[in-house]
């Protein structure tokens, strides 16, 4: 899948990012920091053939700058799995929390295995045909890794500092919100910031581990930054307009939400009624709406006063069903 010219923006001098567009399951977007003699690349995507076109293009956007340094924002495959395609004396750097995920999440043969399984299972009808469906859905035909890719061998606990030729970079854990480590890079000279999953633009988001207030500090510490530039982790780059909307959302479903828990709903019953009711209007063109069922799975835990489950694709397949269920009812 040769990388389009129109897929990459050049966002100054020095600063790229690969985006991939609309922003849906999988379709991750990527950064680069040229120095003066030294590069840093910003996450990596699962995709196998993905992952090394953008990194056929990178020794022309690079010069003599030879990557050095690489930072994934977080756990999710999608935004690691093409690690192998770094150059191998790069370092590459995430959170504790967020490289502790990485070990702990279900390894890219066995998700290869999954959503095989899934389409198969796909033409079932019921939960296990939902859940089946929905998994492809997911890995969207990407062909991933058939091994492990390589782990970030550096790691940090808050915030951490790196220079690349000559260029500062800051690096900050916002999580656990999204994952259990989501990490912003902030390029203060270019007024870039890579925001991870942090920002999902045009696209529902997903809270896979909580909880939900760090996400909103997150995004209020996104604002603060007053940044001309924020690249999402899927989406359209975007402005504070973009991530006031999100914000907007979280409070939604907050507030919404809770009350359904309160009132003794499941997730997929609340998710009926929320996707329907007026107050959902400013969120309805975004992709995926049914991930909201996703959310509500982790809330309705995080209400019940349970601790963050662990990030296994496992533990998501049974939100999966709900979402698929809810796919296919909005589809009739
Ligand atoms: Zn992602």
């Amino acid at each position: 899948m040769p990388v389009r010219q129109d897929n990459l923006i050049q966002i100054d001098g020095g600063t790229y990012a690969f985006m991939h567009l609309p922003g849906g399951w999988g379709q991750t977007n990527t950064g680069l920091v040229v120095g003066d003699d030294a590069s840093m690349v910003i996450d990596t995507v699962w995709d196998t053939s993905r992952a090394e076109s953008i990194a056929q293009a990178w020794p022309d956007l690079v010069g003599s700058a030879a990557i050095t340094e690489a930072v994934n924002t977080h756990s999710d495959g999608d935004h690691w799995w093409g690690n192998d395609t770094l150059p191998a004396s790069a370092r590459i750097t995430t959170s504790e929390s967020a490289l502790h995920a990485m070990k702990e999440d279900t390894p890219p043969a066995a998700v290869a295995r999954f959503s095989k399984l899934g389409s198969v299972a796909s033409a079932l009808p019921g939960p296990a045909g939902a859940m089946g469906s929905y998994m492809s859905r997911v890995t969207g035909g990407a062909s991933l890794p058939t091994r492990g890719p390589r782990l970030p061998d550096h790691t940090f606990a808050g915030t951490d500092t790196i220079t690349v030729g000559g260029r500062t970079v800051l690096l900050r854990d916002l999580g656990p919100a999204h994952t259990p480590g989501d990490v912003i890079a902030h390029v203060p000279d270019s007024g870039v910031v890579f925001t991870g999953d942090l920002l999902f633009i045009g696209a529902t988001p997903v809270i896979w581990h909580g909880p939900l207030s760090n996400w909103q500090d997150a995004l209020d510490h996104l604002l603060g930054l007053d940044a001309a530039t924020y690249v999402p982790g899927h989406g359209p780059i975007c402005g504070p307009t973009e991530i006031e909307l999100l914000r907007d959302y979280w409070s939604w479903l907050d507030r919404e939400g809770r009350a359904q828990f309160h009132a003794g709903r499941s997730p997929i019953q609340a998710a009926r009624t929320l996707l329907t009711s007026n107050d959902f209007r400013p969120y309805a063109h975004w992709d995926s709406p049914e991930r909201i069922v996703l959310n509500l799975s982790t809330l309705y835990r995080l209400w019940k006063g349970e601790a963050p489950a662990p990030p296994t694709f496992g533990r998501r397949a049974r939100a999966f069903a709900d979402a698929g269920k809810l796919l296919r009812e909005r589809s009739r």
